[in-house]
């Protein structure tokens, strides 16, 4: 008989009976209550497995976990209340006193904010370097750093992080390598068997794919970082809902047909973009002119994923007329939603940095980022060429 293959759209057998539901019932209940001490004590002390508080774990939150540690190949994974609850959960289960961290200068925005704002008061320094540019390594990794934290696709102009080179500047130091796997997903890269210590996900974003929840994911193959995360969360109180683990298992059920659609309209929309008189320039790792599309396609295994941005020509009147009239589709943050989505980063997400600082990242005042939906391509590309007109 052949090796039986897992999918992620076929349901674990909760509760076990001999007729099984089908879809995995919700588990809202707090308290899990036993028959005697003994039973409590070994399931306390995972010698059976079982559930004891929700804020420890609950049935929903681990299907939702191992499933998505089947997705990054994670030997273990948890879930967090949110994406941030999980980089949050990682700093603080392993940073001791005098450690300091180095992390790519291309972040999601509140990462950066992270880094720069909120770890700094409680003694954390992060050294900043570029990741499409493996001579900044060196300098930012040494012997004090304990966590080197990237995107493998980053946001919002899309470049590449050269994963190998850095994973062999990091040998010279202890720290693990912390990988923000939201842009690329696993179907892009899978970052533990390359190297990475940690992988995280926004599991908000197109894993979920519905814009109605919030949470996040952390996978390893370290039992022990699991458990000093595991407790983490537990003491913290950083833990994941089951309404939501449970509204999150059912989007991912068609997270990989989502992936491949969302992503071919927008391997289609970047190359009409590309040619667009009223555009300065797009942002696709697919485009044979993006700075590392050789490195996209090696890394990638050709998914150049969902998102594209733009530099519109003009400045701040061009680029509102065009919002305004792309009235179908929804101006605001987040990303990975089944609709076709977009902001513009220097005006949102990256507001807080420095005109100096943004223009360094890439990030122009007339910087549009779209993240694809799964729409029929024709009704995407035909609201953007209209916009377009009136920008
Ligand atoms: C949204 C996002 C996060 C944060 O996730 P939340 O679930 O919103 O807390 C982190 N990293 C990336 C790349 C994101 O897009």
């Amino acid at each position: 008989m052949s090796k039986r293959r897992k999918s992620i759209v076929r349901r674990s057998k909760t509760p076990n009976s001999p007729g099984a539901p089908l879809s995995t019932p919700l588990s809202t209940s707090v308290m899990y209550h036993f028959q005697s001490i003994e039973q409590q004590i070994s399931v306390m002390d995972k010698e059976v497995q079982g559930f004891t508080y929700a804020r420890y774990a609950n049935p929903n939150s681990t299907i939702l976990a191992d499933k998505l540690s089947w997705l990054e190949d994670a030997k273990g994974g948890i879930l967090t209340a949110s994406g941030m609850a999980a980089l949050s959960c990682v700093f603080l289960a392993l940073l001791e006193k005098g450690d300091t961290i180095a992390a790519s200068s291309q972040l999601y925005g509140q990462s950066l904010k992270m880094l720069t704002k909120m770890l700094p008061r409680m003694g954390f320094e992060t050294k900043f370097f570029n990741s499409s540019d493996p001579s900044t390594f060196d300098e930012a990794i040494t012997s004090k750093t304990k966590i080197i934290f990237v995107e493998i696709v980053s946001n919002p102009v899309l470049r590449l992080t050269y994963f190998k080179e850095l994973v062999e500047v990091a040998k010279k130091s202890s720290a693990v390598i912390l990988v923000d796997n939201t842009f690329s997903t696993p179907l892009g890269f899978k970052p533990l068997n390359h190297g990475a210590t940690l992988v995280m996900q926004s599991v908000t974003k197109i894993l979920s794919g519905h814009s109605d929840l919030n949470l996040g994911y952390i996978g390893t193959n370290d039992s022990k970082i699991l458990k000093d995360i595991d407790e983490l969360i537990s003491n913290f109180g950083f833990n994941s809902s089951p309404f939501n683990s449970w509204l999150a298992e059912r989007g991912l059920h068609t997270f990989e047909l989502r992936f491949e659609k969302a992503q071919e309209n927008a391997g289609k929309l970047a190359k009409i973009l590309n040619n667009h008189p009223k555009i300065v320039k797009v942002n696709y790792p697919g485009l044979s002119s993006h700075p590392e599309h050789e490195l996209a396609k090696e890394m990638l295994n050709g998914n150049f994923g969902t998102m594209v941005s733009f530099v519109l020509k003009g400045d701040y009147t061009n680029i509102n007329n065009f919002v305004k009239a792309a009235k179908d589709i929804p101006y605001g943050p987040t990303l990975g939603d089944v609709a076709t989505t977009m902001i513009v980063p220097s005006l949102s997400s990256h507001r807080h940095l420095s005109e100096e600082e943004r223009l360094e990242l890439g990030i122009e005042d007339t910087l549009v980022r779209i993240s694809v939906g799964i729409e029929s391509f024709d009704i995407i590309r035909d609201d953007l060429l209209d916009a377009l007109q009136e920008a």
